[in-house]
């Protein structure tokens, strides 16, 4: 298991769609593990494996109150609901947040590492990190969902006092208005 660099903008790969996952075999798993290493090291709430230079479609979630991370392959969004602006921010654009337009709720369809179907339903902030994880796999960005261009702000570098617990200065999807109850 690795932690692996992070591509940042303007890395092509970021742009590209992700290929579907033929078959959850050791290959994948590794892919997937060495994403949540990098994921957990970096201290970000989502991980997708464009983002590793990976094209597969493959995304590693860890919502902080969970105990362990969420992996899936092939992820996809079946339905959504509503709409809502919320605050976010991406481990491949460092130092910036956005006000983005995502769903109020989504219903999920994915694969577990053990081959199994998984379905829910989602809200807050895992619907948002789904959304936002699913779309890098498109080669999608936050940044095309932004409210307005001028909703996209620089933030400064984290503050060395805060970085021991709160990672969360540059990482994903923080200060979200649906999500205070979470940090
Ligand atoms: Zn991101």
């Amino acid at each position: 298991m690795a932690n692996l660099p992070i591509l940042e903008i303007p890395n092509p790969i970021l742009r590209k769609r992700a290929k579907r996952v033929r078959s959850i075999d050791k290959k994948m798993l590794r892919i997937a593990y060495d994403m949540v290493d990098t994921l957990n090291a970096a201290g970000g709430i989502g991980l997708a494996a464009n983002q590793i230079g990976q094209l597969w479609r493959i995304i590693v979630l860890q919502m902080p109150e969970e105990e362990s991370s969420r992996i899936y392959f092939n992820p996809e969004i079946i339905k959504t609901e509503g709409t809502r602006e919320v605050e976010e921010g991406c481990l491949s654009i460092p130092n910036y947040r956005g006000l983005v337009t995502r769903s109020v709720s989504i219903k999920f369809q994915g694969k577990d590492y053990s081959d199994n179907i998984v379905t829910f339903k989602a809200e807050n902030l895992l619907s948002q990190a789904v959304e936002h994880e699913v779309d890098h796999l498109n080669g999608i960005l936050y940044t095309d969902h932004l409210v307005a261009h001028s909703e996209l702000y620089r933030v400064e570098e984290p503050d060395i006092s805060h970085t021991n617990e709160d990672s969360s200065n540059n990482n994903d999807y923080l200060n979200s208005s649906s999500t205070i109850e979470l940090k």
